[in-house]
């Protein structure tokens, strides 16, 4: 921890919150579309989770950029849920979710989504299909199938099922869906070419058996359309000029292309048609951001719930104290590419800081206390001195602070044997009380045992901050700070990593063959610390979700869970400066 600079003056000049947007890849398309006239000028994109599952930050990315690619160019995004699949989803989910994209700042308008609103739709398209001769009933088990399908290096082969006649393909899809026979005994594939190269060309399944309730649709229905099936078509129906999605998808857009094309010819879509763009998804070092992953912290209590501040969840990261603009800071930073790469966690870290530093009231904390005694102060007097709210604002004004003869100050701001360097309180030391007097370190108080239980100081009266004389003094030392008397004790979290290694649970140089490395091997045992802080009086009134930099320590929010009116609990967001940096 510095000591006699300006620490609350966050070293790094805000960088512009919102520049003028960097171009990337998929402006350039977007742009290429407003040049030729495409799309008549209508940009319309579609943020699709899957409610299964809270959202994380590398949603976050996918968030800023299909909204914000609407927003720049005066388009809308939609907020569809992709809940096609009826195992695993709820409702839960689904209001995480609308919670999540609306906190981050984004508004969808009118344009709520289900894709399970679809369904009639979807059903009727794959009669379509079967009518024009592009999808048959299949009755091979799944284990045939997988043999037919081929390899990447072989062909696959044609089903016996695949010459079935429109009628009794048909017939046979209706029944499905009327429920008469069990899963996994039929399955619509759409008929395209079992030699692709493509697998996913190799007659991909369409609609499945699934004798199970939806949480939207009931229990209506028994056959449910593939993801890859559903996800053009809720596109073309919504209209969607622009589909981003993330890498893996690149082998399904040749599908996504015939399904659409096919409707298309069928006079059910007009063209242009949705056009699908991958990009690469965000990959972040010191987190884990698989669904897989994340329940297994939470079911296994390694953190405390879908909340907990450690966890890369978006409500995780809103009670950490990190902010929608800190996120669309860091979304614009990193930009979109087709390449897949990592981003250190110190980029997103950074990009929180530098929007708190703007943002944040600036507060005092001693977060380990040691008792500071002015003797040549009156027992029992007081007197108010003025801090300002934020040294860049000066219209954001000052508070009172009391001073006293009785002080809580950190620990390590007094050495009774000062290693070389050392400017704070050490005997016959002076050193300022930042926004108060200059002091002389007179001595310390010990127990029996020798531990120290009391510096000693004399305070100069006429060096109070804002008055001429407080120029006649030279020190280099600037301690923080709370009158003992006026100051209030609560809790404070010092959140840190949720792990300690870049790479949770990868493999290290060195390790013998064979070992199995677990992320969870990599918690950081230290990623929650809870202490007894003494805070400032002025911070007995923040509000829940109010944040400040307690000088020289960091970014702090008042817990939205836990604070209490009068009683806030706080939050360490991020420390001032990046202290992982080796
Ligand atoms: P699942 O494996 O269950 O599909 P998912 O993380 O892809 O998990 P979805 O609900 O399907 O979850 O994701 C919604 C959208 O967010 C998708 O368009 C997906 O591509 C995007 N997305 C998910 N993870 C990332 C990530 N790490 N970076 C960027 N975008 C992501
Ligand atoms: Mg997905």
């Amino acid at each position: 921890m510095a000591t006699s600079s300006e620490q609350h003056m966050n070293p790094n000049t805000p960088k512009d919150a919102a520049p003028a947007a960097a171009s990337n890849f998929i402006r350039n398309i977007v742009e290429e579309d407003m040049r030729s006239g495409k799309w008549n000028g209508r940009v319309e994109t579609r943020f699709p989770p899957e409610p299964n599952g809270y959202l994380h930050y590398g949603h976050a990315k996918s968030i800023c950029l299909n909204f914000g690619l609407a927003e720049q160019y005066g388009g809308v995004c939609h907020l569809r849920f992709d809940d096609t699949n009826p195992e695993k989803e709820e409702q839960e989910y689904v209001d995480s979710i609308v919670e999540a994209v609306q906190w981050l700042g984004y508004d969808w308008g009118q344009h709520l989504y289900f894709a399970s609103d679809y369904f009639e739709r979807m059903y009727e398209y794959a009669e379509y299909l079967i009518r024009a001769g592009k999808a048959y009933v299949d009755s091979l088990s799944a284990e045939e199938m997988r043999a037919y399908r081929g390899t990447l290096t072989e062909a696959g082969k044609d089903s016996p099922f695949r010459t079935r006649s429109v009628d009794e393909n048909l017939d046979l899809f209706r029944r499905m869906r009327d429920g008469e026979f069990p899963d996994g005994t039929h399955i619509l594939r759409a008929r395209i070419d079992m030699a692709s190269p493509n697998i996913n060309l190799r007659d991909p399944a369409i609609y499945r058996i699934r004798k199970v309730a939806h949480h939207r649709a009931g229990d209506k229905w028994c056959v449910y359309p593939m993801y890859t099936f559903a996800h053009p078509i809720e596109d073309a129906i919504e209209n969607i000029t622009h589909s981003i999605c993330t890498l893996e998808f690149e082998d399904q857009r040749p599908f996504y292309d015939w399904l659409l094309d096919a409707l298309a010819e069928g006079g059910h879509f007009a063209r242009p048609l949705p056009q699908q763009i991958e990009f690469a998804r965000l990959n972040l070092t010191y987190v884990v951001l698989s669904k897989r992953k994340l329940i297994q912290l939470v079911d296994e209590g390694h953190v405390a719930g879908w909340d907990d501040p450690r966890l890369p969840t978006l409500i995780g990261a809103r009670r950490r104290g990190y902010t929608p603009e800190g996120f669309r800071r860091f979304a614009e930073r990193i930009g979109v590419s087709k390449a897949d790469s990592w981003i250190d966690i110190s980029v997103l870290e950074e990009c929180m800081r530098e929007h708190l530093n703007e943002a944040a009231e600036r507060r005092v904390a001693v977060l380990d206390p040691l008792k500071l005694i002015i003797t040549n102060y009156p027992e029992g007097e007081s007197e108010l001195c003025q801090a300002p709210n934020h040294p860049l604002k000066p219209e954001l004004g000052k508070r009172d602070m009391p001073f006293t003869r009785e002080l809580w100050i950190e620990r390590e701001d007094f050495m009774e044997a000062p290693v070389k360097g050392y400017h704070r309180l050490y005997p016959g030391n002076m050193a300022r009380l930042r926004y108060g007097f200059v002091i002389q370190c007179t001595g310390c108080e010990k127990d029996a045992d020798g531990n120290i239980t009391a510096v000693l100081a004399e305070y100069m009266p006429d060096s109070r901050s804002g008055t001429p004389g407080a120029d006649n003094y030279k020190v280099k030392g600037n301690l923080h700070w709370v009158s003992a008397a006026h100051g209030y004790q609560a809790e404070v979290r010092l959140y840190d990593r949720l792990f300690a290694h870049p790479n949770p649970g990868a493999r290290r140089e060195g390790d013998a063959e064979g070992l199995e490395r677990s992320f969870l091997d990599d918690i950081n045992p230290d990623s929650m610390r809870v202490i007894q802080a003494w805070l400032e009086p002025a911070l007995k009134h923040a509000r829940a979700e109010e944040r400040f930099q307690f000088e020289r320590h960091g970014y702090f929010v008042a817990d939205r869970r836990d604070s209490r009116d009068g009683a806030p609990v706080f939050n360490r967001t991020v420390t001032l400066k990046d202290t992982w940096k080796k």
